[in-house]
């Protein structure tokens, strides 16, 4: 299964792309997680990337389609994968399917989260992650049975330097502007799953799954 993720940061599509591997039993790629270990590791990718990612803006496509297709290469990602934030503009769109196309390997399906602006931000600023398993908590909407520990391992959870109030509203006005016409790209490609992504997670997770399932009978 080769999946794509769409939605404005905080749709929860890094919630929903852990049910999703954990279902079909395929890598969850999300270039955000790869892209904050570089930054942490001092690589000059992540030297680079940081001050766009400080911003809120997006890294150059280059860099950013270059790291996705080497990823790609790992023999994990052979089964299938969840790609969770990429691609985000439509050269990144174009590359990809060119990329996936040479490998006779094209997507299965595009899910794309709608939430509205104010939800997208709710959820960005309490929003706490594991910096060992990435998984995500929230303040509110799912904290960890101990306070600011993360339930699987332990480990201390962080808030991220970008869901503050003011990196968030710049993230989403970068996402309407440059990533939300990739729906009306993979919908003309007959790919986009809509899902309304304003409801509590297990639900939107049932509604990704009936969705998804829906489209490969249609296909069968
Ligand atoms: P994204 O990857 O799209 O930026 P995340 O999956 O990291 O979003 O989710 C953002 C925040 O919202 C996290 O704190 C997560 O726990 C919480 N969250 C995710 N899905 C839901 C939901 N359906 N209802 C409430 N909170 C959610
Ligand atoms: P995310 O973890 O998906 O919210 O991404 C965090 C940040 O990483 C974004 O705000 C961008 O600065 C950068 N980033 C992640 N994915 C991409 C991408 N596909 N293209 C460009 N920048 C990206």
């Amino acid at each position: 299964m080769r999946l794509v993720l769409l939605g404005p940061p905080g749709a929860g599509k890094g919630t929903q792309a852990q049910v999703l591997c954990e279902r079909f039993g395929i890598p969850q790629i999300s270039t955000g997680d790869i892209l904050r270990e570089h930054v942490q590791e001092g690589t000059p990718l992540g030297i680079r990337a940081r001050a766009f990612m400080d911003r809120g803006e997006y890294v150059p496509d280059e860099v950013v389609v270059e790291m996705v297709m080497d990823r790609l290469e790992e023999p994990d990602a052979e089964k299938g994968f969840v790609l969770d934030g990429f691609p985000r503009t439509v050269p990144q769109a174009e590359a990809l399917e060119r990329a996936l196309a040479a490998r006779g390997r094209p997507l299965d399906a595009v899910l794309c989260f709608a939430v509205a602006d104010v939800t997208a931000i709710a959820r960005l600023t309490g929003r706490y992650t594991c910096p060992t398993c990435k998984r995500t908590y929230h303040r509110e909407f799912s904290p960890p049975a101990v306070d600011l520990v993360c339930d699987l391992d332990g480990t201390e959870l962080v808030r991220r330097s970008d869901d503050d109030d003011l990196t968030a509203k710049r993230r989403l006005a970068v996402y309407r502007e440059q990533t939300a016409p990739l729906e009306q790209f993979y919908r003309e490609r007959g790919l986009l799953l809509e899902i309304d992504a304003e409801a509590p997670k297990d639900e939107v997770a049932g509604r990704a799954e009936a969705a998804l399932e829906e489209l490969l009978e249609r296909r069968a």
